[in-house]
């Protein structure tokens, strides 16, 4: 089994919530439940206040600099149209797909329409245009989708999707790869809560035996789902789990991988099919 990183960018500024949704009054509630829950502390709390005024919300530089000290190939998925509390305007990501693709890492679409072929497309072109080169895969947001998505995605020309939350290997759709997520930081730290509702040692005993279900299953490639936006003193346990799964990792042994190097490697394993 191999290790698959990603990370979705749902959020880069407080500003860019204001007037458009309701993600930041949701934070504010939020916080306070997980204070007086316990789950946080008065420190944490402070902080996330401090992210209002600061205004920024994205940990992407950071992330990426720990990724590069633990050598981890991770993949990004940035949106490039806006709904469901993903407000940023598509040209805000321009100075960070140009630093991730000049770090060699992975660039793909996070995702907005999931069932009109003419809007994916668009959503598409307009971050090849930004990597001057094809996008390759996609992971839709908050992993939308109908019964249709899927193969309106192959239809588009992808050759990855990583949308599915579904315990097994990687599968074919018409010519695109499924990878599906096995595990992602909010099913592990908030799940059956919209807040945080474990504590770190919880978080880290449902990883641990995920991914020792993943070995006894045979999953060839398990796929982690990280955002950014935890990667920060300001969500203490996101941070930890994250930092820790890592460590985790690299302690048992696995190997990371990209979707790339993995479409690859299951081109090759794929029986030959000949015709008769
Ligand atoms: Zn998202």
């Amino acid at each position: 089994m191999k290790i698959i990183v990603s990370h979705d960018v749902d959020h880069l500024n407080v500003s860019e919530h204001l007037l458009r949704d309701a993600i930041i009054p949701k934070q504010i509630i939020r916080k306070h439940i997980e204070l007086f829950g316990g789950k946080i502390s008065l420190k944490e709390y402070a902080l996330r206040w401090r992210e209002l005024i600061e205004g920024k919300m994205q940990n992407i530089k950071e992330l990426h600099a720990f990724n590069k000290a633990n050598g981890i190939p991770a993949t990004w998925f940035f949106g490039t149209a806006n709904g469901t509390g993903l407000s940023y305007p598509h040209e805000h990501i321009n100075p960070f797909v140009e630093f991730l693709m000049k770090e060699g890492a992975g660039v793909e679409l996070h995702g907005i329409r999931h069932d009109d072929k003419t809007s994916m497309l668009a959503e598409k072109k307009r971050l090849e245009e930004k990597k001057k080169m094809p996008v390759n895969g996609i992971r839709m947001h908050y992993l939308k989708k109908n019964e249709h998505t899927l193969n309106l995605l192959a239809e588009c020309g992808y050759r990855f999707d990583s949308s599915v939350y579904e315990f097994r290997s990687p599968y074919k759709v018409g010519k695109m790869w499924e990878f599906p997520v096995h595990m992602m930081d909010g099913y592990v730290i908030e799940k059956p809560r919209p807040w945080q509702s474990k504590n770190l040692r919880q978080c880290m005993e449902i990883t641990k035996a995920r991914i020792e279900k993943g070995v006894k299953e045979n999953i060839s490639f398990f796929v982690i789902d990280f955002h950014d936006r935890y990667f920060s003193p300001k969500f203490q346990t996101w941070m930890e789990w994250y930092m820790q799964t890592v460590e985790y990792l690299k302690t048992s042994g696995f190997e990371f991988t990209d979707y790339i190097s993995a479409m690859e490697e299951l081109e090759k394993q794929a029986p030959i099919i000949v015709e008769k």
